[in-house]
């Protein structure tokens, strides 16, 4: 048989105005890629910043406790060392009580003094009329001068342990005067011994401050009760006078701790400050706040070199997990393009829908086909068959001929027609004419084996093709049907008769044509020789009686 009811060689277009694709569709592939790239940035991107600000606060909490702790350090340094400079000079106090205005005494002990107590760059005994009696070392040549300065007169009029603010002496040097009452052996008020620290040259603080450890970048600085700088890294700033200061305020006030405050130049600071107990004077160590910020640049570039392999990995992870993803669906939309063609089923089978929403979609196409081929298979089959008898049509007809004429097979055909027909169609009406026909069908179809293929060729005329049948076998088929049409009674019109004319392709290489030209002869000459019968071709064999 040749495979006419398969699919029509017209080719199904895809292009129907519901699958018409927008002109700039989205790849879903790439959406799902930008969608999870973008989710996994804002995470990275949050874990970032969240790590930056714990990392920052950390580093912040952490400078403010070591400049908290700092500068109590030098607080407590300080006071130490003004405790150990008041100790010494009470005992040298004590002794120029004992044998007061003895200038070898004056002199010893303040050489004395001076030895002892290094961190005093000088030392002077004044009396109660402010009138220097030892000064030492001499080249400060005021041995016998009086002194004008306000903080000797409130040193001597203090008459108790004394520590001046910052002034400038009458050598011209700014100082400190630390100073101790000198009681005679008669208890009588008398003077002052007391060293001085040079605030502008190399002198207790510099060292005091610069024994602790501190961060780099922080820096310390001293302020007596009247915010003057007693002490500052840059020197040029020592004896200034500050401005307001929370910090400076606050360690004035007594209190101790730590705050973020803006210098004298509006740069953020992390300071941390305290008072120096005895003295009463303000410690504040701080750091640019900048500075103490510098390491975390370096970690987050740490953090950031630490993720890209992992980053590397989970791209090529996100790419392979796209793809596995969107391959089922990429291979689906490919074949819904082509789903009229005959291989949409086994391709569909072919696609691996390894996940539920795939696996549906790849369902409800593999039934669509069906329905799809089905109805294909239903107008193809409408296409070759005569609609009236239900027998292939002449178009049919001619495709199974040539292809048997193609494939060089053995065929024999009946070429049949009513006798008398028109009378029929007279006598019963053109409805009963058509009954006849469609009886003499179902006989025709009823002797077909499978393989064969009765045709109607047009009006009351048929064929019958027998593919691998010799002229015997067909005569044989002829005759049989001939009689069955003969006996059949058909309603309202009774018995009617059929001409058969029987050729055959057996021997000769001849076209199917010829053959149909020499089974239309045999029927002429059934026809002629009374109808009812059948010939045959070769027209060596004597035709058939009824
Ligand atoms: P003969 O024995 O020589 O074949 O005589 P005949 O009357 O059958 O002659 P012919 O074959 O020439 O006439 C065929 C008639 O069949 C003519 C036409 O009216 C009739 N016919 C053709 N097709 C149909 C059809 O589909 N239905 C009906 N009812 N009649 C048809
Ligand atoms: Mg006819
Ligand atoms: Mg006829």
């Amino acid at each position: 048989m040749s495979d006419r009811t398969d699919t029509p060689n017209q080719p199904v277009s895809d292009e129907t105005p519901g699958a018409r694709q927008p002109v700039a569709v989205l790849n879903l592939r790439w959406l799902i890629l930008a969608l999870v790239l973008l989710s996994v940035l804002a995470t990275l991107g949050n874990s970032l910043i969240t790590a930056y600000r714990v990392q920052r606060d950390a580093l912040l909490d952490h400078a403010l406790q070591s400049n908290s702790a700092y500068a109590a350090k030098v607080a407590s340094s300080l006071s130490e060392f003004i405790h150990s400079a008041q100790n010494h000079l009470r005992f040298g106090a004590d002794e120029l009580g004992k044998a007061w205005g003895d200038p070898s005494v004056m002199r010893g002990e303040a050489l004395r003094l001076q030895k002892q107590d290094a961190d005093f760059n000088s030392i002077a005994i004044v009396d109660s009329n402010a009138k220097v009696l030892v000064a030492y070392p001499d080249a400060l040549q005021i041995n016998g001068s009086t002194l004008h300065s306000n903080a000797i007169r409130n040193a001597i009029e203090a008459k108790r342990s004394f520590i001046s603010s910052a002034y400038t002496s009458s050598a011209g040097n700014l100082v400190v005067f630390i100073s101790e009452p000198v009681y005679d052996a008669a208890k009588r008020y008398v003077g002052v011994i007391g060293g001085s620290v040079y605030l502008r040259e190399d002198n207790a603080l510099h060292t005091l401050i610069s024994r602790h450890f501190h961060h780099e970048g922080t820096f310390a600085f001293v302020a007596d009760q009247d915010r003057q700088l007693l002490f500052h890294p840059d020197a040029s700033r020592i004896g200034d006078t500050l401005g307001w200061s929370k910090t400076v305020d606050a360690a004035l006030r007594g209190e101790s701790g730590s705050m973020t405050v803006r210098n004298y130049k509006g740069v953020p600071m992390l300071a941390g400050y305290a008072q120096v107990p005895g003295a009463g004077w303000a410690v504040v160590a701080q750091q640019p706040r900048e500075i103490s910020l510098a390491p975390l640049e370096t970690l987050m570039r740490d953090v950031l070199r630490g993720m890209v392999p992992a980053a590397v990995i989970g791209f090529v992870l996100i790419w392979l997990g796209t793809l596995l993803i969107c391959r089922p669906l990429n291979q689906l939309s490919l074949i819904a393009r082509q789903l009229s063609a005959p291989q949409a089923t086994e391709q569909l089978h072919h696609v691996k829908a390894w996940y539920r929403e795939a696996f549906s979609i790849r369902q409800a196409m593999l039934a669509g086909v069906q329905l799809l081929q089905a109805k294909l298979g239903r107008l193809s089959q409408q296409a070759f068959a005569d609609p009236m008898t239900g027998l292939a049509n002449r178009r049919a007809m001619d495709e199974e001929l040539h292809a048997l004429e193609r494939a060089g097979r053995t065929y024999s055909v009946l070429s049949l027609d009513i006798d008398h027909f028109k009378r029929v169609n007279d006598t019963f009406g053109h409805d009963k004419g058509d009954l006849a026909i469609k009886q003499v069908a179902q006989i025709m179809q009823s002797h077909s084996r499978a393989g064969d293929l009765a045709c109607r060729a047009g009006g009351e005329e048929f064929l019958l093709i027998l593919p691998e049948t010799d002229i015997d076998s067909a005569r044989a088929i002829a005759e049989r049907i001939r009689q069955a049409i003969a006996t059949c009674d058909i309603p309202t019109v009774g018995h009617i008769t059929a001409s058969i004319g029987v050729a055959t392709c057996e021997h000769l290489p001849i076209t199917a044509d010829v053959v149909l030209k020499k089974a239309d002869e045999c029927l002429y000459r059934a026809k002629q020789g009374g109808r009812n019968r059948v010939e045959f071709c070769p027209s060596t064999a004597s035709s058939t009686p009824t």
